[in-house]
């Protein structure tokens, strides 16, 4: 039987049908090979008080921290970070605005004077005076708020208070003073914002206390040293850092943040024992207490383990962060963005040229009742302190990287620069006001602040 050949007209209905059936198949193809959108990655910024950057890396004062060192090698490592203070208010508030200390004007935090806790002692009606993060600078947590995710703070050190403003943009805030950081971690656990947030993405801040004074000796990492009260100080302290390092782990574990997120590790200034006559964290900007610990890990969001020696700051982390989960640069900024080093990008060296060519600053107050300060600058190996007479004491790092060997001047073009670079900084105007405050220095608060060394 033979067949009736098809008309023109069936010809093109079935060439139609059969195009529209090669179209279903290749949708269903594509459809099927791609991934469902995969959730935003979670931010955890934890922030080690008082951990000097040489307490991790190098030399004879090491502590022993093997969870650190595993995060280390998987994350890029900024070995060259500056604090933009040498203390933890105006130093937290750069972490959290990308601006230096006299842009934010957090210069005074939870700082008695030993005139002003005379005036407690004897007339019982003292106060402190505080200056408060202005109210029209947007922080970090809330930049992530605002983009949609669920932000958690928790912090263990006196100054990161809603009196200065930094539970602005937590959807929790919780401050445990002085808590050590087992009980920090216990508190994380019990908010549990994994399970807290479901398919949101959430922010975290943990500011850890435990190597700010006074030093617990933990052991098995003590050593006691009876006989130097130095050295035996150093060990306490090294132990509290070792002791952290195992928290950190039990976090890490907790949060699961390899696989899930991003995680920043940062200090907001170092310690000092008696490197420039001194211990603690007192008015000075020397290596010591500027030189600060920057730690990136985020396999999850393309940060590729790297060591980098570029010259960066407390003031680049927040750009760093927004640019690693894809938000938008926050404005004003001072600082830059150090993604494209973090995920190994081929338009990197542009970035790197920049960073070696900046200047970065640092600010510290050193003495309220009359408003003196200290100031730096550095760029290159070249570093600048300028003291509270207005000063000038010029450090080459390259051969003196423990600043013990001061210039009054130097001919190096590089150096040389850095006077006029800081008169420029110096004369920069505050980028907003915020609230003068006024705490009652009651006797709680007064033992609370001697016991950190809070008083001068
Ligand atoms: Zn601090």
């Amino acid at each position: 039987m033979s067949r009736t050949p098809a008309r023109p007209r069936d010809r093109r209905l079935s060439t139609a049908l059969v195009a529209m059936g090669l179209l279903l198949v290749f949708l269903l193809l594509v459809g099927c090979g791609k991934d469902p959108p995969s959730p935003r990655p979670n931010v955890v910024v934890v922030l080690l008080d008082t951990v000097r950057a040489d307490a991790l890396t190098d030399g004879p004062h090491r502590a022993e921290t093997p969870f650190l060192d595993k995060l280390r090698a998987g994350s890029v490592a900024f070995i060259n970070t500056r604090s933009t203070s040498s203390w933890t208010a105006p130093a937290t508030a750069s972490l959290f605005t990308s601006l230096y200390p006299n842009e934010h004007g957090v210069i005074q935090g939870f700082v008695a004077h030993r005139k002003t806790m005379e005036i407690m002692k004897n007339r019982g009606d003292a106060a402190l005076e505080l200056n408060a993060l202005p109210g029209n600078i947007a922080t970090l947590p809330e930049r992530m708020k605002a983009d949609g995710y669920r932000t958690f703070g928790i912090a263990a050190n006196i100054n990161l208070g809603p009196e200065i403003g930094f539970s602005r943009g937590f959807d929790k805030f919780t401050r445990l003073d002085d808590a050590t950081a087992d009980i920090m971690v216990d508190s994380v656990a019990a908010w549990d914002p994994a399970r807290t947030t479901g398919d949101e993405p959430y922010f975290l801040y943990v500011h850890l206390n435990d190597a700010h004074s006074p030093y617990i000796a933990h052991q098995p990492w003590y050593r006691s040293a009876r006989d130097d009260s130095v050295a035996d100080a150093r060990s306490r302290y090294l132990s509290e850092i070792s002791f952290i390092d195992g928290q950190l782990s039990r976090l890490a574990d907790l949060l699961d943040l390899s696989r899930r997120g991003l995680l920043v590790i940062v200090s907001d200034h170092g310690e000092e024992f008696f490197e420039h006559g001194r211990m603690g964290h007192l008015p000075s900007l020397h290596a010591e207490l500027n030189d600060v610990v920057f730690l990136v890990h985020g396999p999850r969001v393309g940060v590729l383990p790297a060591t980098r020696p570029e010259p960066v700051s407390l003031i680049d982390v927040m750009p760093t962060v927004l640019d690693l989960v894809h938000l938008p640069h926050a404005e004003p900024s001072s600082g830059l963005s150090l993604a494209a080093l973090c995920r190994g990008d081929d338009g990197a060296s542009a970035l790197v040229r920049k960073l070696n060519e900046r200047t970065l600053f640092a600010h510290r107050l050193e003495n309220m009742l009359h408003g003196r300060s200290l100031w730096s600058a550095m760029r290159g190996p070249w570093k600048l302190i300028q003291d509270e007479q207005n000063r000038s004491f010029f450090y080459d790092r390259e051969r003196d990287s423990r600043e013990q060997l001061p210039e009054s001047r130097t001919e190096d073009p590089v150096g040389a620069g850095l006077e006029p670079a800081l008169a420029e900084f110096r004369s920069r105007p505050l980028l907003g006001r915020g609230n003068e405050i006024r705490i009652p220095l009651d006797k709680k608060l007064s033992k609370q602040l001697k016991s950190l060394g809070y008083v001068r």
